[in-house]
This record gives C-alpha cells, structure tokens and sequence, in this order.
C-alpha cells in the first residue's frame, strides 16, 4: 500500500488523545471508514485540521508497522456553521455518522455521497432535521440491500393492499405481514409505508422534495430508528441514549 495518500473524507467523528493528540474517524467513498491520528492536533496549527461534520481532502500517511494512518493537512471542502447552532440538527448528524460506521457496505462510495448529500440538507435547512433523518435512513437501508419493495410480503409472497398494518420480522429485518411477523413492537402504518413505496427509487434530494406532513414525519422517523436498529443488531448510541 502507498504510504502517503490523498484521502477524501467526511468526519465523523474527533476525540481527544491525551493532551496534546487527537484522533478522528473519516468515512471515505474509496476506503470505506477509517481511524487516524493527528499528532499535536489540539494545539496551533493543526487544531484546525479535520473538524467534526466537515468534509476535506486529506494527506494521509500509512504507518505499516504501527498499521496507522495519521492525517498531516487538509484541503477543506465542506465546514458547516448552522448544524452545530442547532442541537436536534447536531444530533442528526451525530446520527447519520454513528450509521455509517455500524452499517457494513461493498459500496462505500455510495455511502458517502448520502453522507454528504444528507450533511449538505441539514446544514442548509438545520429545521428539517426530521425529514432529513427519514429520506437519509429510508436510503441508506436501501443502499444496504435490507429494503423490501413493501408491495409484498416478503417472507409468504402475499400481496400487500393498501390499508394493511405491516409488522417487522426480525430474522429477516425487514416488515413482514403480521401473520409472518415475530414482533409487534415495530409497526409500519399505512400511510408512511406509501411514503416509503413512493420514494424508494427516487435520489435522496427528490425525496426530500416530497411533502410528508409533521404527525406522519414523528411516526416514521421512530419505526424507521428501530428498523435500523434491528438491521445493526444492537442498538445505536444516538438511538438509546433518546437525543433523537
Ligand atoms: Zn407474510
């Protein structure tokens, strides 16, 4: 592997390594998620480099001995302002950055462009932080190959009308009709799964563009945070700890 690399990345996420280091975590459309460490990261210079939610071209060395990557300058391409004035907004994007290191994915760079896509809305429109979470997780199951047309049921084949209550199946994380279902804590309603049905093969700014009223955007949002939980099979930091 070259030892010195040009890295594009989203942040997500910095912490403190003692009191002169820092050490962040990049998602990459080429190289997936990443650790780095940034020597004298929380002091002059170099304070700067890789801010949270932020997305640059980074100069990477890779230490093979240590098998490390530490980051030594970046070219800033994205540094929001708005998401971080706003505390729902900043736990979204804590959020969306906690999904993307827990989903497994062979197509990293689709990732990261919904990253991106979704960092990009929220900083915009920091208000629509809820619509922003429902059109981002609807495509990042989507992305993940866990969707299911929702049209059927896809563990007995039956088709689904309209007005039919669906459930979840755990084993196959995915809603099930409820005949098939092994739990009825998650339950999609009728008119969100319209919703997802309608957006499903839309890109992520065309459903954002689709209206969903308040009352069905609150529903939603929480089947599709334990639908995502049940998919990376224990729960999501930003999910339990109840700051969304
Ligand atoms: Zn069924």
């Amino acid at each position: 592997m070259e030892r010195n690399l040009k890295v594009r990345a989203v942040v997500t996420s910095v912490k403190n390594l003692g009191d002169i280091h820092k050490s962040v975590s990049l998602f990459s459309p080429e190289l997936g998620l990443i650790y780095a460490t940034i020597y004298g990261g929380r002091k002059g210079k170099k304070s700067s480099l890789a801010s949270l939610f932020s997305v640059g071209d980074f100069q990477v060395y890779y230490n093979p001995v240590k098998n490390e990557y530490s980051i030594t300058e970046e070219d800033n391409l994205f540094l929001p302002q708005n998401i971080s004035l706003d505390i729902l907004s900043t736990y979204t994007a804590s959020y969306f950055c906690e999904t993307v290191t827990r989903i497994k994915t062979d197509t990293p760079d689709q990732v990261y462009n919904l990253l991106v896509s979704a960092l990009l809305a929220l900083e915009k429109s920091p208000e629509s932080h809820r619509k922003i979470l429902i059109d981002y997780t609807w495509k990042l199951l989507n992305i993940s190959g866990t969707a299911a047309d929702l049209t059927e049921c896809p563990s007995c084949s039956r088709r689904l009308p309209e007005d039919e209550v669906l459930y979840f199946s755990t084993s196959l994380m995915t809603p099930v009709c409820r005949a098939c279902s092994d739990t009825d804590s998650i339950v999609l309603l009728p008119g969100s799964r319209k919703y997802l049905i309608y957006t499903q093969n839309m890109s992520f700014e065309e459903a954002l563009s689709v209206q969903l009223y308040e009352t069905a955007q609150e529903r939603l949002t929480q089947t599709l945070l334990r639908y995502i939980n049940a998919f990376c099979r224990y729960p999501l930091k930003t999910i339990s700890s109840g700051m969304l």
